[in-house]
């Protein structure tokens, strides 16, 4: 992935995907407080309720954050030149994997390599 073009599309990906990110997680924030707040005066069932919202929130959060971090990974890739090269054979990533998955680090086969270790 030389193209300065191409870069140039990705990069806008990625800060396009990381504005939504971060809009969400502060939708998320605000949404926690306002839970907070029925929990001080709901009765048992409310307090269910929420706690389950609780928790499937902070769950997605932390995938968000993940996400986050990744295309802050792949931005700096970009701007030291790395971007688009495999991180684990140093070969560059397939065009359509990039285009795909913008902040993909791994090329296919090593994905595939990771995902065969991983179960
Ligand atoms: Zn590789």
């Amino acid at each position: 992935m030389k193209d300065q073009r191409d870069l140039e599309k990705i990069k806008e990906m990625l800060l396009r995907e990381k504005g939504k990110i971060l809009s969400k997680l502060q939708r998320n924030k605000e949404e926690e407080q306002n839970n907070r707040g029925r929990q001080a005066v709901g009765d048992d069932a409310d307090h269910a309720v929420a706690l389950e919202e609780e928790k499937l929130r902070s769950s997605l959060t932390a995938m968000e954050i993940q996400r986050l971090r990744a295309i802050d990974g792949a931005l700096q890739r970009i701007e030291n030149g790395t971007y688009g090269y495999c991180e684990e054979c140093g070969e560059p990533i397939e065009e359509g994997r990039l285009l795909a998955k913008p902040f993909a680090v791994l090329c296919v086969r090593c994905q595939e390599e990771r995902e065969k270790k991983r179960f």
